[in-house]
């Protein structure tokens, strides 16, 4: 038993470092495979028997230890050592120019519209070659996952979307789904108005319950500006959905119409994506 050697393909005997017979076979057809152009990730595929993991493979081929010195007796050709290290670099700027899954959120056409519907958090987009993909930028927390929710890919939203928009222009009473709670609201206002008028009418009216009462007419004619808000958009989601039911039978992505009429996408985990559109009513579509 000699000293133990780190250094993968070498071992002592006798109290030399020597080449191990098999270690160092391994590490020339790491190199060779390498070298015709196999990517570290896969080499494993093509040499069989190997055990060594990844890191340690990228570290390996940038050895210089490999070529041989005072220490170390050759294993690498300094020429295949050489071509390995021009190999890497061009994978390098390979790989820099792919920018795989790097977060472009301005880029996108559908914003920061994305939302989590399992934990919450904003969706962003990953673009891969021509792939843009969206995730849950909660999927990974340094390095462990912590949302699973589905990631989706920006083309289905896209069809998604304008399949929603086809079933708006057949039926463009569902803008309008959401009323329930204006029409309780309006019949308080006008219980109210009501009760106002009464009072103006009658000789006995105190004035102080008057006011008061006029006083609860205007906050709630104030929160219904609100509705006021959804009521605009209810009127302007219509004019553009016929507007567009008008112009064209296009089922290519429109993005204006989108910015316009989409407030939020919310994507669960179940494969249901939920279209809210900016008065509050939300189309559920199924992936
Ligand atoms: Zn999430």
């Amino acid at each position: 038993m000699g000293r133990k050697v780190t250094v993968y393909g070498y071992r002592f005997k006798d109290g030399i470092l020597q080449a191990d017979k098999e270690q160092s076979k391994f590490v020339q057809e790491i190199f060779n495979v390498y070298n015709s152009g196999i990517p570290v990730s896969r080499l494993k595929d093509y040499i069989e028997g190997l055990e060594i993991n990844r890191v340690r493979l990228s570290d390996m081929l940038s050895d210089k230890r490999y070529m041989g010195d005072e220490n170390f007796p050759k294993i690498i050709e300094p020429e295949l050592f050489e071509a390995v290290q021009q190999r890497k670099k061009e994978r390098r700027k390979a790989v820099g120019k792919e920018q795989p899954y790097i977060y472009h959120k301005e880029q996108f056409l559908l914003g920061d519209k994305m939302k989590c519907g399992e934990c919450g958090s904003a969706y962003h987009c990953y673009k891969h070659g021509e792939l843009r993909r969206w995730d849950c930028s909660k999927r990974l927390v340094k390095g462990r996952v912590t949302c699973r929710n589905q990631r989706i890919q920006e083309d289905q939203i896209k069809e998604l979307f304008m399949q929603a928009v086809g079933n708006l222009k057949k039926h463009p009473e569902q803008i309008r789904k959401i009323t329930i709670h204006r029409i309780r609201r309006n019949s308080r206002l006008e219980a109210l108005e009501r009760e106002i008028e009464m009072l103006k009418n009658s000789s006995t009216t105190e004035i102080e319950e008057l006011l008061r009462l006029v006083y609860k007419r205007a906050s709630l004619l104030y929160e219904n500006a609100d509705d006021g808000g959804d009521a605009y958009h209810t009127q302007k989601i219509e004019d553009l959905i016929q507007q567009h039911k008008e112009q064209s039978e296009e089922k290519t992505f429109d993005k204006d119409l989108f910015d316009a009429i989409i407030e939020a996408i919310t994507i669960y985990k179940d494969g249901r994506i939920v279209f809210t559109l900016k008065n509050g009513v939300a189309m559920t579509k199924l992936l």
